[in-house]
């Protein structure tokens, strides 16, 4: 039988221990990849499939990349969520005995790509860890590797462990092989992540400083996991890691994924861009750090009242000091990515270019301390003490690295005069060498006679002398030697010149060979700097997007909030910002929210498109950002400190997870229901919309009146079912609010403005009649709804209510639909009068209203 070719063998070998992975198997100045992985590769990148013997009678699958250009297509297969092993030549083919060594030098994966396009700059590239321990928690860890952070924490349900990988957006999470498939599969299609498995969770190797605060046996475990799957993919030195901070998720404002997604902290529901988000509208960050640094700010606000004040002192102060805060913006703009920079120092892939860089943003950093300690708040002082400009690195540089140096590091030209001797003296040598050529070449020309004679240089010939043919007379005999012919000269070479090209030659080889070195000597100097450069950026990141909150608003005049110790809450002239920044300040119709404890749910109705979820929606935001630290879209906020935030708006399919609207407001609801405290907000937009009148209707007040009753949280309540405004009566803490709307020149115009008391419910009949519906029908319209508000079609009344512990047994009660006591009118009247009152009047032409009434009145007759 056929036996593969040892490369092949070769190549099955070491595919074998990366079956998830292309591997890309270097064979000369290619790439290759062969069987299946060829197949799928040509087919994902688009790239001829070809075909080669392996020692079998059927040829193999083949295709291949260029080792210069694999980067992009490294990259490709990496956004599209695989793995690539990057397999190479290990040992000298002119001295290998049989097939070359090869062995995988690096495993990329979608958690830890330290450089290309997919690395956003002001975006963390996570890396995560979901490890299930016996008692039904879970620990959690991620990392990002480019930056070198890394945090871990214990959940106690798979629940929360979807919330954090929400919140941190990892696209590869890491677990043990025996892991719930069901799980894996659940984290594959909800957040579209690779799944990586890692059996060793031996704490062993770690350098002490990064472990020391894992004290737990679960912690160790846990971070273990994630560890020992980047050292066995990155194969190489990991010395930027920073230690691992642990942290709890109580000390953040908890949301779930639901709340993140309808707030549209980060991205926006429709385009999933960043445009369009609070993100989006507060970055006025100047620095890459800074900018990632906000977005996680952002996905967790603070709990803890003075860290929280701390943060709105600092902005107050840049907002006073307004010329320092433009010179801080100023010198920020010239940070680099000091986190990634220190993080490529630890791989060995930075170049004398990123040094240089290194070095601008250092130098801006004395300029910055000076400015810091000058603002009048003790914070500002501290973190003016705490920077290190990190001075030596500076000089160092500054000595060592010329200014404008090639991207190459192995072709000179980096290292500047006067840094090391030796390097002097080759550089002498060589520079010599060529003004002893240049006074050869007048000593040549006189003693030949010839005026046109010059002394060239190329790489294939070296140095030589040319003449041209008519004056080739003139050479005298013996001492020229012919080197090359050209169509009208003739070059040629001497002993002397021989010689002195060889010191040349010599010199420049040895003088680039030296830079090198040195320029290796230099990134390790480099290396003793990285926590330094870390700690740095930290301060330097968190200045920036406390200078970016100070910006944002200012520009958009908002506000110090305030907190409350009593849970009340009062807004004055509130207004949604992203709303605000869009439609502009003068359209923009500001609005006061004022909750107390008589006032904890406000029932809110009002027409479609009158501005109800924008307002639910600007105080959960003014809440969100009052507690990351940033001023507040309002004249006046007085608040309380919320623990948690929920919503429930829009009718957003989640056609990812496959869930239908209603299940998933149904799963969105449960979760403000079990889990809000009295400390959280809630905000139900249009509940039970996604169902029957009845059936929906019966929810939403079950559902108000289980907050109400057991709950107590802060709830913004909108509804079209104007029959729950009489929920007002019986539950104390409710009031009803509603979006005023007016007439004018004939037209409904929506105010915007959010006034006490419940809508005004004929409010669909006016629209009628402003469009001109004939009288008789309008007036036919107004008896009918007099007639039906004695009819039963109400909120069940709050008396009859028994509430039992679990808020949604109760339901099943309320779902079939009430009967009428006594009917005072006939069947078919019953029908047309239902037909009339479903009318969506907002939503139809005057035609198509036309032609229900048309339908309505055929049942009457
Ligand atoms: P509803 O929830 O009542 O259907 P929305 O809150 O979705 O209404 O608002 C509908 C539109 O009205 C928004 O897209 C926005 O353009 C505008 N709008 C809402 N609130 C305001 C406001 N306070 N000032 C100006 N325009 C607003």
């Amino acid at each position: 039988m056929a036996t593969y070719t040892p490369m092949i063998q070769q190549y099955l070998d070491i595919k074998a221990q990366y079956p998830d992975a292309f591997l890309f198997f270097r064979l000369g100045d290619f790439y290759e990849m062969f069987f299946d992985d060829a197949v799928k590769a040509a087919h994902e990148l688009e790239i001829t499939l070809t075909s080669r013997d392996g020692g079998t009678d059927e040829r193999i699958p083949m295709c291949g990349v260029p080792y210069h250009s694999a980067q992009g297509y490294i990259e490709q297969l990496i956004q599209k969520g695989y793995k690539v092993a990057i397999c190479e030549q290990v040992e000298d083919p002119k001295t290998a005995k049989g097939v070359v060594r090869r062995e995988v030098v690096q495993l990329i994966t979608p958690g830890t790509v330290m450089e290309g396009k997919q690395l956003s700059e002001k975006e963390n590239n996570y890396l995560a860890t979901v490890t299930a321990f016996a008692d039904g928690t879970y620990g959690f860890a991620y990392a990002d590797l480019s930056t070198g952070e890394s945090r871990l924490t214990l959940l106690a349900s798979f629940e929360e462990v979807l919330n954090e990988l929400y919140a941190i957006g990892a696209r590869e999470v890491v677990v043990a092989s025996n892991f719930s498939d069901e799980m894996c599969e659940k984290l594959k299609e909800r957040y579209d992540v690779t799944i990586s498995y890692e059996d060793d969770v031996a704490l062993t190797g770690f350098p002490h400083e990064v472990v020391r605060s894992l004290s737990e046996e679960k912690w160790q475990v846990t971070f273990a996991r994630l560890f020992n799957y980047l050292v066995k993919t990155q194969k190489r030195s990991l010395d930027h890691l920073q230690p691992v901070q642990v942290y709890e998720i109580a000390q953040y404002m908890k949301m779930d994924v639901y709340s993140k997604r309808n707030l549209e902290l980060t991205e926006t529901i429709r385009t999933k861009g960043r445009k369009g988000s609070l993100l989006w509208l507060l970055d006025e960050t100047m620095t890459a750090m800074g900018g990632r640094l906000l977005k996680q700010w952002i996905d967790r606000p603070l709990l803890h009242r003075e860290k929280i004040e701390r943060r709105l002192n600092m902005v107050e102060t840049l907002l006073e000091y307004y010329f320092e805060r433009q010179e801080l913006r100023d010198l920020l703009r010239d940070v680099y990515d000091l986190e990634r920079l220190a993080g490529r120092v630890a791989f060995g892939n930075v170049n004398a270019r990123d040094l240089i860089q290194l070095k601008k943003s250092l130098k801006q950093v004395p300029d910055i301390q000076t400015l810091v300690e000058k603002l009048d708040n003790d914070d500002a002082k501290e973190l003016a003490r705490s920077i290190d400009a990190c001075s030596e690195l500076v000089d160092l540089l500054e000595k060592a690295i010329q200014d404008n140096p090639p991207l190459s590091v192995k072709e000179g030209g980096i290292i500047k005069d006067g840094y090391h001797e030796m390097l002097d003296r080759f550089r002498d040598a060589s520079r010599n060498g060529k003004t002893w050529i240049a006074q050869l070449e007048s000593k040549e020309r006189e003693l030949t006679g010839i005026k046109s004679l010059k002394i060239g240089y190329n790489r294939v010939f070296g140095y030589y002398i040319e003449v041209t043919k008519a004056n080739l007379h003139l050479l005298p005999e013996g001492r020229y030697e012919r080197k090359q012919t050209l169509a009208n000269a003739e070059r040629f070479i001497t002993q002397e010149l021989k010689e002195k090209e060889a010191l040349i030659l010599e010199a420049e080889e040895k003088s680039m060979e030296l830079e090198y070195q040195l320029f290796v000597s230099i990134r390790e100097q480099v290396k003793q700097f990285i926590p330094r450069l870390q700690k740095l950026a930290k301060i330097i990141s968190q200045l920036d997007v406390l200078q970016c909150f100070a910006t944002v608003s200012e520009e958009n005049r908002y506000t110090k909030p305030r907190f409350s110790n009593t849970r009340e809450l009062v807004v004055k002239n509130g207004r949604h910002p992203v709303v605000e920044k869009v439609l502009g300040a003068q359209i923009y119709v500001p609005n006061d929210c004022f909750m107390n404890e008589e006032r904890e749910i406000l029932l809110i109705t009002g027409p479609n498109m009158s501005g109800k979820s924008t307002y639910m929606r600007q105080i959960a935001l003014t809440a969100i950002l009052a507690q990351i630290g940033c001023f507040v879209p309002a004249d006046e906020a007085v608040l309380p400190i919320f623990d948690q935030v929920f919503t429930r708006i829009g009718a957003a399919d989640d056609l990812v997870s496959g869930q239908s609207t209603f299940m998933v407001e149904m799963l969105e609801a449960r979760n403000a229901i079990v889990h809000a405290t009295s400390r959280s907000l809630i905000l139900f937009d249009e509940i039970g919309r996604g169902t029957s009148t009845y059936d929906g209707m019966a929810l939403a007040q079950a559902m108000i009146e289980y907050i109400h009753d057991k709950i107590g949280a802060k709830t913004l309540f909108s509804t079209h079912y104007h029959e729950l405004t009489v929920l007002e009566q019986s539950l104390w803490k409710l009031k009803n609010v509603h979006v005023s709307a007016v007439e004018e020149n004939g037209k409904v115009v929506f105010l915007h403005k959010i006034e006490d008391g419940p809508a005004d419910e004929s409010y669909g009949i006016h629209v009628a009649e402003l469009a001109e519906l004939p009288p008789e029908l309008i007036e036919r319209a107004k008896k009918i709804l007099a007639e039906l508000e004695q009819q039963p079609v109400r909120a069940y009344k709050p008396a009859e209510r028994e509430l039992t512990q679990e808020p949604f047994e109760q339901l099943s009660m309320f779902i079939e639909e009430p009967k009428p006591k006594e009917p005072s009118i006939s069947k078919k009247e019953k029908r047309a009068l239902q037909a009339l009152q479903s009318l969506n009047l907002l939503e139809m032409t005057p035609l198509q209203a036309l032609n229900q009434l048309y339908e309505i009145q055929k049942l009457l007759k």
